[in-house]
């Protein structure tokens, strides 16, 4: 049993093409297509909450650092940290 390589990729395209058939293939692209553009507006949309979640963090203002809350110091550059409340 070796590695996958392109021509068992191939192979698996045409025994797919012959089960499904051309026009049955079409559909399952699709259907497949919808997934991609389902998982990627899922993916769009976590990125677009992200920022939310991390606006709340705050920063070293001497080398940007995202700072963990109630950090005194920097743990990248050890500067101090005024706490903002
Ligand atoms: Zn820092």
């Amino acid at each position: 049993m070796g590695a996958l390589q392109p021509i068992h990729l191939v192979l698996i395209l045409v025994i797919v093409l012959i089960i499904f058939g051309a026009g049955r293939l079409t559909e399952v692209g699709g259907a497949l297509g919808k997934g991609v553009r389902d998982f990627r507006a899922n993916v769009e949309s976590k990125d677009a909450t992200s920022p939310a979640t991390t606006a709340g963090a705050r920063h070293c203002t001497n080398c940007g650092a995202e700072l963990p809350s109630g950090a005194r110091f920097c743990a990248r550059c050890g500067a101090g940290v005024v706490a903002s409340s």
